[in-house]
């Protein structure tokens, strides 16, 4: 298991020394501040995303707690009978694929990381990299093939299938901009299928990925794919509505290709409050995922920082939502400090989080 998060972190080093220049860290000093203002004014950026949105089309939600987004997400899928996934970890901090399961409701991962977590019982272990703790063989294993290229033809096919009976969507999204449009990057395409073909859609995500612009959504998703290691994504998805035509006469027909219907729900849970907290720098963590294959003990341990999100930063992001989180594995080295493109200080966040845990402060 250690071997392939080894092997991970070597590539994505690799390939984040080859693209990291000087443009990039000039980008990231300007998404810092853009994250800054984003958060310090994002009552008022809440209220302009969720007027645009809706004079564009969306229907928008929010959830104060898990309870109430799961709420939400069932009573919008209702009469759905199967939901097909992009990844989203705010979909797992929702407990989603329980939840709908529970239901009656048919729910599939179609990102294949997601995917061969979802049929081997686990959760993910990076933000960017679900299945990264996952050996080959193991993904052969349990998908019933022999090879990579049987894994692709497995993959498409089944995923082909339950994407043409598909009657619901689910995404996440990498970025809002307050002017009314989604930004969801990826590079298998999938994203793309789930957020186009079935007749409903629900985009859930954090309301800290509200910024205040197209323009600054375009800065943060560049800063995102390239300290994930890519010169570009396959796919960058910019979603400013639902599918319409008028061609006709100019009447209006809604959900002629794409959806009928696209929902946003927004959650909270603890992210408002974080804001007057000490742990207020984790809501600018654009979740690039990087600074966790920069940590030693996440490499050395593949250790559980808490339920749903793994690493240092993962330790911050459970115990403001809410769930488990164990900091101590944090060495206070600093490496992920260096690595982050927005200088987040994880290590001192998680400092203040194990005195909590002690009882040392509040
Ligand atoms: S803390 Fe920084 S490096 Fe880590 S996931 Fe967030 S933005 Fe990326």
């Amino acid at each position: 298991m250690l071997v392939v998060i080894k092997k991970a972190r070597k590539n994505l080093t690799e390939r984040r020394l080859r693209i990291l220049n000087r443009e990039f860290f000039r980008l990231a000093e300007d998404v810092r501040k853009i994250k800054e203002h984003s958060i310090e004014n994002l009552e008022y950026l809440i209220d302009t995303a969720v007027k645009n949105l809706e004079k564009n089309g969306f229907e928008v939600y929010f959830a104060k707690n898990v309870r109430e987004g799961q709420k939400v997400v069932l009573d919008f899928f209702e009469d759905s009978s199967t939901v097909l996934k992009a990844k989203s970890m705010v979909s797992h901090e929702l407990d989603l694929n329980s939840a709908l399961s529970e239901k009656g409701i048919e729910v599939w991962e179609t990102d294949l990381g997601e995917l061969v977590i979802q049929m081997l019982n686990e959760r993910p272990r990076h933000m960017t990299m679900p299945a990264i703790h996952i050996k080959a063989e193991e993904a052969f294993k349990v998908l019933g093939v022999q090879d990579f290229e049987g894994l692709k033809a497995k993959v498409r096919k089944l995923l082909r299938e339950k994407l043409a009976r598909a009657d619901g969507g689910i995404t996440g999204a990498n970025v809002i901009s307050s002017d009314g449009s989604l930004f969801i990057i990826e590079n298998e395409g999938n994203a793309r299928l789930v957020s186009a073909l079935p007749e409903k859609v629900m985009t859930v995500t954090g309301v800290e990925k509200i910024v205040d612009s197209f323009s600054s959504a375009v800065k943060v998703s560049e800063v995102i794919w390239k300290s994930a290691g890519y010169y570009s994504p396959s796919y960058l998805n910019v979603i400013s509505g639902i599918s319409k035509s008028g061609d006709i006469e100019k009447r209006i027909i809604k959900g002629l290709h794409g959806p009928s219907k696209h929902a946003i729900l927004f959650l909270d849970n603890g992210r408002m409050k974080a804001r007057d907290s000490a742990f207020k720098e984790t809501l600018y963590c654009v979740r690039c995922g990087a600074c966790q294959f920069s940590c030693p003990s996440y490499e050395a341990l593949n250790a559980d920082w808490g339920t749903v999100y793994s690493g240092g930063i993962g330790a911050v992001w459970n115990y403001i939502t809410g769930s488990e989180s164990n900091p101590f594995y944090c060495l206070n080295c600093g490496a992920c400090v260096e690595t982050c493109p927005l200088r987040i200080d994880v290590p001192e966040m998680l400092r203040k989080l194990k005195m909590i845990k002690i009882g040392k402060i509040n």
